[in-house]
């Protein structure tokens, strides 16, 4: 039994933005910060931690709507809370920046629940391995050639990764030619031994994806992401059925039935989820079960020092993605954060919950607390 037992009684929530090193852009999308809300729960002596990687405005939903639902809940009812979270954003939308508020508050949840039992987080819920590799994951379109190959060439020497990804469909699937250049020096770059990845984040149409997934054989290309958009999971599946690539996607995974979307139209070889999204680790275990129905695996879509603690107790989890703005802000934002060793996290089980806690330096990228207000 836990010494203590006490009820949720506040829930903090705090949003930090932190600039890029350098512009960056994929496919589809272009960006030179990152946002994250932080969600601290308390209750008793314990005080949990949780996140996500997405606008500020989630931080206004974590205050409104879901601190509401779950102070008084019993702490170590995770699952009367998640509950009570999804009936509270109903009317308002759970997928999207609700399902990302509802993550931070689920992992904060979770973490709380450990600590409040003693134990760490990956304890708590029960490890299958001891380490999750992690592959490393940036390779930005607006990346120079020399910037690329030294982030590469830092997973591979310095992190011991076995694999890289890199995102190519530069402008909407406009520059395919320089795509595939960029491709080809990925490959010179990490030599023949490194699986090398690639994500289009939506960017080609059915036609042109085909097209460019054959010129990618020659680069020994095995993981396609997101060829085209997700929102298209019958142009994936047929993409699929003559890729010799992997096909991916999933991080836009905000709640089963997206996930459900995906493994029903036959849409992917690995399923990706992220934990910060997809409802938390309730919402993770969830996701994965139903990919695992179908024989599938999952890999952690970006959140690395989140996704170790889940992948470690996911019997289907392979690679988690350690992408290149959480490998640089994590450790920037949160105190007791984990180092990639021979390509891989290991989680500690010497810590109270995740280990992880709110640094105090972070105050020097803290945002408004209440944006537009
Ligand atoms: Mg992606």
């Amino acid at each position: 039994m836990p010494k203590t037992r006490p009820s949720v009684s506040r829930v903090d929530v705090r949003t930090f933005t932190i600039p890029t090193d350098h512009p960056e852009a994929d496919g589809t999308a272009e960006w030179d910060s990152t946002t994250v809300v932080v969600v601290e729960v308390r209750a008793g002596e314990h005080t949990g931690l949780g996140w996500t990687y997405t606008d500020a405005s989630a931080a206004a939903v974590v205050r409104r709507m879901l601190a509401p639902a779950v102070v008084g809940v019993d702490a170590m009812d995770t699952g009367r809370a998640a509950f009570a979270m999804s009936r509270a954003l109903r009317n308002a939308g759970a997928p999207g920046i609700g399902a990302c508020a509802q993550s931070a508050v689920d992992i904060a949840l979770w973490d709380l629940r450990a600590r409040l039992s003693g134990l760490s987080l990956c304890d708590a819920i029960g490890r299958v391995r001891s380490s999750a590799p992690v592959y490393g994951s940036g390779g930005f379109t607006t990346y120079p050639d020399e910037r690329m190959s030294a982030q590469l060439r830092g997973w591979v020497e310095r992190d011991g990764v076995a694999a890289v990804k890199i995102k190519i469909g530069e402008s909407w699937g406009s520059r395919t030619e320089r795509d595939l250049e960029r491709v080809e020096s990925a490959r010179r770059t990490v030599g023949p031994e490194v699986r090398l990845m690639v994500d289009a984040n939506g960017a080609y149409s059915v036609g042109q994806a085909r097209r460019v997934e054959r010129a990618l054989r020659e680069f020994d290309v095995s993981w396609f992401e997101e060829p085209v958009t997700s929102d298209d999971p019958a142009g994936l599946a047929r993409l699929r059925a003559s890729s010799v690539a992997e096909i991916a996607a999933g991080e836009y995974v905000y709640r089963l039935a997206d996930a459900e979307r995906l493994l029903e139209a036959g849409a992917v070889d690995c399923l990706q989820l992220d934990v910060t999204r997809c409802g938390g680790i309730t919402g993770w275990f969830r996701a994965a079960a139903a990919a695992q129905a179908r024989q599938l695996k999952v890999s952690a879509h970006c959140a690395p020092q989140l996704a170790a603690q889940v992948s470690v107790c996911t019997e289907n989890a392979r690679e988690i993605e350690y992408f290149h703005d959480h490998e640089r802000l994590d450790p920037m934002l949160f105190e007791g954060t984990l180092a990639v060793r021979d390509g891989a996290l290991t989680p500690r089980t010497d810590a109270l919950g995740h280990g992880m806690t709110l640094a105090q330096s972070a105050g020097a990228f803290e945002v408004d607390a209440a944006p537009g207000a």
